[in-house]
């Protein structure tokens, strides 16, 4: 018996820590069943959008862009601009209170089917260890054997291919940050040319490597911010990965020619085959603990299980603690209710503010000093400056009009165009009949065009001499 077979029914240590403080590697069986079928299919979906979507490019953009450094976002073709950093924060906060809600109803779903800590370790890095060093036991045995020459290659090629996918999974990474061409670029022309980048390149491969390599299930269990706060969102309402005690116990080992029902045994045969399976060591008769990442490999193995010994499967089971303890189905509590409210208020705000963002956004001052000029003998001036920002992926151009009744603008430069994605500046003067003007401060409303559409509308002031103010 080793020491995750053993039957502790309070542990003050995590699974994968013995008594003396020393690391426990775990040697999860290859799991198999329904669910990791369909498991399966969800990660590869997943692992090639990931490996795809940097190659897609919208208007000559990549759909998806996050290049924290110069704070340049694109999500699904649309750009943000620092200046939409409210937008991203407001998604961030949705998207964070989504994933509560969520774990406070449906548990650790997340870390179980989508998580990329999950998906690479389970799906490539784990498929990769079957197929090189066998099944849980003959990894042991791999492990414990002195070196040889079979140990040797195993171990080095293992190695080699977890550092090579590590490589290509930061290249992809990087594409994200700084689009492909960039890295295609930093790549085809080489270290010598790009030696931080490189250096760069090399050390998040490595952290890479080793949290696949060594850490593993650690990162779960430790590391994971979200792992820690599963303490306080779940409650006995959450759906989790948990084994219905009330039908298997008591267990007892199988005997073919027992009738369990009339001997008071439960269902639970005492196999450990759910143990044997867990990816994180752990044994889920124990209730739900801090480590189960919900991966519903021990759900597969039960089932199999149940089904040769003809017992109905679900004995391991997606279930609220108090729904194995009640019978009753998810309650929709106060907290729920709570959150949703929370969540439903920030998408009508998000939507909100989305609707009214524009594809311009643009901003006018009076020239900084300047105060109004005789024109003519019949006008005065006012001399501004626009800047304006253009949020879509195409140059346009710009015109800005105000009513004509109000006063006539006098661009100076050539016709207003802005770049792509670009910040254009340009002076006006605003030319306005002096007997138009009641006061020292009158405020205009102007309007930005572009190509006959119109994209923004933006107060300023017009200021005239003092003595308005006296008549
Ligand atoms: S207890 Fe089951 S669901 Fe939880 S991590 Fe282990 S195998 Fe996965
Ligand atoms: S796999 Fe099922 S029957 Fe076997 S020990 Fe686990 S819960 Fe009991």
């Amino acid at each position: 018996m080793n020491e995750f077979e053993d039957n502790e029914s309070f542990r003050d240590r995590v699974s994968t820590i013995a008594e003396d403080g020393k690391r426990l590697w775990v040697y999860p069986k290859r799991p198999a069943g329904k669910l990791y079928n369909y498991r399966h299919v969800v990660a590869y979906l997943l692992l090639l959008f990931f490996f795809i979507t940097p190659f897609i490019e919208v208007n000559g953009d990549p759909i998806i862009l996050l290049n924290f450094l110069e704070r340049r976002f694109i999500i699904f073709g649309v750009v943000f601009f620092p200046q939409d950093f409210h937008l991203f924060v407001l998604s961030m906060i949705t998207f964070i209170v989504f994933v509560v809600l969520f774990t406070v109803i449906f548990g650790r779903i997340f870390c179980g089917w989508i998580c990329p800590q999950t998906i690479f370790m389970e799906f490539i890095f784990r498929q990769i260890e079957y197929l090189i060093e066998g099944n849980n036991s003959r990894q042991r045995k791999l492990d414990e054997k002195a070196m040889d020459f079979d140990k040797l290659w195993r171990k080095s090629l293992k190695h080699l291919i977890f550092f090579l996918i590590s490589l290509v999974t930061v290249y992809f990474f990087l594409a994200y940050i700084f689009g492909m061409d960039k890295v295609r670029e930093l790549v085809a022309e080489g270290p010598a040319a790009h030696l931080a980048g490189f250096i760069g390149m090399l050390v998040l491969a490595g952290v890479h490597y080793l949290v696949f390599a060594k850490l593993r299930e650690q990162v779960c269990i430790i590391i994971c911010p979200y792992g820690r706060l599963q303490g306080v969102l779940l409650d006995r309402n959450s759906i989790n990965v948990s084994y219905d005690y009330k039908r298997g116990e008591p267990r007892a080992k199988y005997n073919p020619l027992e009738n369990r029902d009339k001997a008071e045994k439960g269902d639970c045969i005492d196999c450990n085959s759910c143990v044997q399976v867990c990816p994180t060591g752990i044994d889920i008769r124990h209730g739900t603990q801090l480590e189960c990442i919900n991966c519903t490999a021990c759900i597969d193995a039960c089932d199999k299980i149940m089904e040769r010994v003809h017992k109905p499967k679900g004995l391991i089971k997606y279930a609220s603690e108090r729904s194995i303890a009640e019978g009753t189905k998810l309650k929709f509590n106060v907290r729920i209710l709570f959150y949703s409210v929370v969540l439903s208020g920030l998408l009508i705000l998000i939507g909100y503010l989305f609707s009214i963002r524009t594809d311009i956004e643009s901003t006018i001052l009076r020239m900084p000093g300047s105060m109004y000029q005789e024109y003519d003998s019949l006008h005065y001036s006012n001399i501004y400056t626009i800047q304006l920002i253009n949020k879509t992926r195409k140059d346009l151009p710009v015109e800005l009009s105000i009513d004509e009744s109000e006063g006539e603008i006098k661009m100076m430069g050539g016709p207003l165009v802005v770049n792509k994605g670009d910040v254009g500046k340009a002076t006006f003067l605003l030319v306005v009949e002096k007997g138009k003007l009641k006061s020292s401060s009158t405020e205009i409303e102007f309007k930005v065009k572009s190509e006959g559409r119109e994209m923004d509308k933006i107060k300023a002031t017009f200021v005239g001499p003092n003595e308005l103010d006296n008549k």
